[in-house]
């Protein structure tokens, strides 16, 4: 019996055209069989931090089904980051771009190869706001991801889009 499970993904970078990037790894993602995008979030930018000649950040957050394992998922999310690396316009530099697995759903394991849910995303406005836009009712560590979500400072988060289908137009 083949089992269709859901997943969530985060999406980010700072070089380069990261919304453009973003959108051809989630196209990429959903035109693998084993794949299917139900639900992204809008795009959020983050002023940069401490040092101020950094690039913005980007970021969005995705709902997926798949069949794959939660192993044979971060295989695709790396190959569509590595796909995303290789785009690029000579004279803007790299487009560089991270694809985390942040929840698969019913699996909790601490492997440094794959730690889920992702350990760090709840420290993490730029990965908990886009994530409540999409799953306000996930519940993470007991807590609903939309409580996370208004727990959290996100001043510094700039909405900047606000189109659902933002990824299959670029
Ligand atoms: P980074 O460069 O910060 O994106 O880290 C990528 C590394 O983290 C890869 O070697 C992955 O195997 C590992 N990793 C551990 N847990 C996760 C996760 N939930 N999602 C994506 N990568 C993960």
């Amino acid at each position: 019996m083949t089992v269709v499970t859901k997943a969530w993904l985060g999406l980010g970078g700072n070089i380069g055209n990261v919304p453009s990037a973003m959108a051809n790894a989630l196209q990429r993602l959903d035109h693998d069989a084993d794949i299917s995008i139900t639900s992204v979030s809008p795009v959020y930018k983050t002023p940069p931090w401490g040092v101020e000649d950094q690039a913005w950040f980007h970021n969005c957050c995705a709902e997926i089904e798949t069949i794959l394992s939660p192993e044979q998922l971060l295989e695709a999310c790396q190959e569509a980051e590595r796909e995303g690396k290789r785009e690029r316009i000579v004279r803007w530099g790299p487009r560089t771009i991270d694809v985390d697995i942040l929840v698969f759903e019913g699996v909790e394991q601490n492997e440094q190869r794959l730690t889920l849910p992702h350990p760090r995303m709840l420290e993490r406005a730029f990965v908990i706001v886009p994530l409540a836009d999409i799953a306000s009712s996930l519940v993470l560590q007991n807590k609903e991801c939309r409580e996370w979500a208004n727990s959290m400072d996100s001043s510094d988060l700039e909405l900047i889009s606000t189109d659902q289908d933002w990824w299959k137009l670029v």
